[in-house]
């Protein structure tokens, strides 16, 4: 029944999306639990979105598990460590070892960003791209000649804590003035307060489009600061495309347009930016894609 299938676990702070993937790439079967924080809250949200998935194919999971985890992930030990969000520290929990324990299949883990990274490798076809994920935090991941980039230590992509502003505020990692405090969701958050439900990026996009010039220069000035993300990307790595994901790209096509308006102006006062064409190399995740549970699941094919 499970033959070919895979499953891919994407862990986050608030919720845990588990995926079962087709050997075409169809998702064939979800599950969706909240979060409960803590190495044995982390371990047990997981086996039971696992147990749930398994329950979906008649009670045997696949054998292979990936999993995008958001913080420090050492890829060949299977191990994580430094995810603020679901309150683990400094100290190595080996979760795929814990996990495959628990659920008898082979478990191997990646970093959020680069697991949504190779997804997007796999539903766009790019074999060349950066992939930006613009939500709470901002990073970025690479897939550079069909190879996921994984880096030295495990940092490759962290542009979000680039400082680009000496009198900035402190940053969550230490340093001044990180390019994400400017260029993730939060900064839209402080900018745009909203109250309840409503999402603030969406609040600012809604308010803008209907004219209201202070939500206008809110949006604009956010687009600018995610330009240059994809500036840094472009102006460091050069891939031949730049794929937009994370919470954010929820605003869908009114956000490209802004972002590649905010490009087009950068490009206008410099000929050498135009003649790189970045503007042109932008584009947005397919809304409603698990981009990071399906390169999860798919993460044992990353080389
Ligand atoms: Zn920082």
């Amino acid at each position: 029944v499970s033959g070919g299938l895979r499953v891919g676990l994407d862990i986050g702070g608030t919720k845990m999306l588990g995926v079962v993937v087709a050997p075409d790439g169809a998702v064939v079967a979800q599950a969706r639990e909240a979060t409960v924080a803590g190495p044995e809250g982390v371990l047990a949200t997981a086996t039971t979105v696992l147990d749930r998935l398994a329950a979906a194919l008649d009670g045997a999971l696949p054998p292979q598990v990936g999993i995008g985890f958001p913080g420090l992930v050492d890829h060949d030990r299977g191990a994580v460590s430094h995810a603020v969000n679901l309150g683990l520290g400094g100290d190595w929990l080996p979760l795929a070892d814990l996990l495959a324990e628990r659920t008898g299949a082979a478990v191997a883990i990646e970093n959020d960003v680069r697991a949504a990274t190779w997804g997007a490798h796999l539903i766009s076809g790019e074999d060349d791209l950066g992939y930006l994920s613009i939500g709470t935090g901002l990073a970025a991941g690479f897939v550079l000649g069909g190879r996921l980039r994984r880096g030295a230590q495990g940092a490759s992509g962290e542009i979000g804590h680039v400082p680009v502003d000496p009198r900035g505020a402190v940053c969550s990692c230490g340093q001044r003035g990180c390019l994400e405090l400017s260029a993730a969701a939060s900064a839209l958050t402080a900018a745009w307060p909203t109250y309840g439900d409503a999402s603030p990026a969406a609040a600012v996009f809604a308010a803008a489009a209907a004219g209201d010039l202070a939500a206008i220069a809110v949006r604009d000035g956010f687009c600018a600061r995610v330009a240059d993300a994809v500036r840094m990307v472009g102006l460091s790595v050069d891939p031949a495309t730049i794929i937009l994901g994370g919470g954010i790209t929820d605003l869908g096509e009114p956000l490209l347009a802004a972002v590649t308006a905010a490009l087009r102006a950068q490009a206008a006062r410099s000929e050498f930016l135009a003649a790189i064409g970045l503007a042109a190399r932008v584009r947005l995740l397919p809304a409603g894609v698990p981009a990071a549970a399906i390169g999860a699941a798919m993460i044992w094919d990353a080389r």
